[in-house]
């Protein structure tokens, strides 16, 4: 094992191609990327990360001591603080703020009721970047669509469309999925339903909130208590139609809505909401890194974000993901071993409504190789599953790597192995940029009942998960950062 190290890595490449190429089998022997003494250093640290508490502390001082912290706000600038704070007393070293200036959205009082045929306020939350409704509000009648398919199978003949001068209602459902991918499904209601709605003639659009929170029968709500809360989340326009007010309401309300609409009476609905957008301001991303010895030009990027959204504390969207990543390179820099790539902190700036950080970060580091880049944001709960997206000739370490992490109950799905989405800002850095990536999915059962709510609060995170994650994410910057391999370019 000692002695593939030592050759060159043309012959290395060559190796590990024979290998993947060997019937689409895996090989025997699946460690042989690494020698023993990297195996044992890689477990170590899953040992150590499953005793260690740091993620702990990080997550309830980053969202108890500063709370939400929407991009350019003066909490995002605390909270950036805290964070250049926090790695540097974790042992990590060229730890530094990277500025950029932006424009953001602000919320402003917002109230909706439902006025026909019974009065009745509303849970509600503008989306992000919704425009302001006239001073006073607006008061119209409403257009219920079960989904926003149900929406575009509408005609968009304003005159003959129901939504036409219409307050639109959206009543898309989100279902409670491991992966996520209920929301993923539910979400483009919420992006796409302004524009749509008003290519129609609507006036405003309302949504049932994309999320899981206040399901009827389902507990949904348990861990943050019952009050209705509704779910706020970034929607966007485009030049062709006018810009209307959007908001969501909670589950229990769009119940409510649904109710009337099935007894087949007119509703009516009164919506007055403040917002101001393209405010001028500034963010940055927060970087920190434990350098690397002969490869140490090259970069295993280990990332979260450090905004939230202007509502609750950011603790699972993504206090959570900053806990994370920041004690598994603590845990790599207390071990005071370096291993051969630099291993890089970065928590993005203004992941919730643009991806401004990592669109930054790429065409500042466009030129540096990353091996690696990863994201951890989707709360707090277990990982149970890795994928990848590297060359197919990095497949045998990275199966080497899952077995690191097989007792940590950590799958490495055969038919999938090679299709892992690494997170939102590091997807976005994966395909603008060609760079390799793995994902580390986390069950995510319960995220959506809280995700973008004033719910989202550490007392309300589960963290048991937490030591399995930091422990996880050590073991696959470490592996990477010492891969006998580059992991590039991905198949795509
Ligand atoms: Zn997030």
């Amino acid at each position: 094992m000692d002695l593939r190290r030592r050759l060159p890595r043309r012959a290395l490449l060559g190796a590990a191609g024979a290998l993947a190429l060997g019937g689409g089998s895996r090989p025997a022997a699946a460690s042989a990327p690494f020698a023993e003494a990297e195996l044992a250093h890689a477990r170590d640290l899953r040992e150590r990360g499953l005793a260690d508490r740091t993620a702990h502390r990080l997550v309830r001082e980053l969202c108890t001591g500063i709370g939400a912290r929407p991009a350019g706000s003066p909490e995002d600038a605390k909270a950036r603080a805290w964070a250049m704070g926090a790695l540097t007393a974790l042992g990590l070293e060229n730890v530094r703020a990277e500025a950029f200036p932006l424009r953001v959205w602000r919320r402003g009082p917002a109230a909706a009721r439902l006025t026909a045929p019974q009065p009745r306020p509303l849970v509600m939350a503008a989306l992000g970047n919704s425009v302001a409704t006239p001073a006073g509000g607006l008061d119209a009648e409403v257009a219920w669509y079960p989904s926003l398919a149900a929406l575009r199978a509408d005609t968009t003949d304003r005159e003959q469309s129901r939504a036409n001068g219409r307050i639109v209602f959206i009543d898309e459902r989100t279902a409670r999925t491991r992966d996520g991918r209920g929301y993923g499904n539910a979400v483009l209601a919420r992006i796409n339903g302004p524009v749509e709605a008003a290519r129609r003639g609507a006036v405003a659009l309302a949504i049932r909130s994309i999320g899981t929170s206040g399901e009827a029968g389902s507990g949904g709500s348990e861990r943050a208590g019952t009050s209705p809360v509704a779910h706020t989340g970034a929607t966007r326009y485009d030049l062709s139609v006018p810009r209307i007010p959007a908001f969501a309401v909670s589950v229990p309300d769009a119940e409510y809505i649904a109710a009337w609409q099935a007894s087949g009476q007119m509703m009516r609905m009164h919506v007055d909401l403040q917002t101001r957008s393209g405010v001028d301001a500034s963010t940055a991303n927060v970087i920190a890194e434990w350098r690397g010895t002969d490869l140490a030009d090259e970069v295993v990027l280990i990332s979260a974000h450090l905004d939230t959204w202007d509502v609750g504390e950011g603790a699972e969207d993504d206090g959570a993901g900053v806990g994370i990543v920041c004690a598994a390179a603590g845990l790599m820099a207390s071990a005071k071993r370096r291993a051969r790539r630099t291993i890089r902190v970065v928590l993005f700036g203004n992941e919730e409504n643009g991806f401004d950080g990592a669109l930054q970060y790429g065409n500042r580091y466009k030129d540096v190789p990353h091996q690696l880049v990863a994201e951890s944001d989707f709360g707090a709960g277990r990982i149970y599953a890795v994928r990848s997206r590297v060359a197919p000739a990095a497949l045998p370490v990275i199966d080497a790597m899952a077995e690191v992490l097989a007792p940590l109950e950590i799958a490495h799905p055969e038919a999938t192995r090679n299709q892992g989405n690494p997170g939102p800002d590091a997807g976005v850095l994966m395909r603008r940029h060609r760079w390799p990536a793995i994902a580390l999915s986390q069950d995510g059962s319960r995220y959506f009942d809280v995700h973008h709510t004033v719910h989202d609060m550490f007392e309300h995170l589960d963290t048991a998960g937490l030591p399995q994650n930091v422990a996880a994410w050590a073991v696959t910057a470490w592996l990477a950062a010492q891969s006998p391999l580059p992991f590039g370019p991905p198949v795509l």
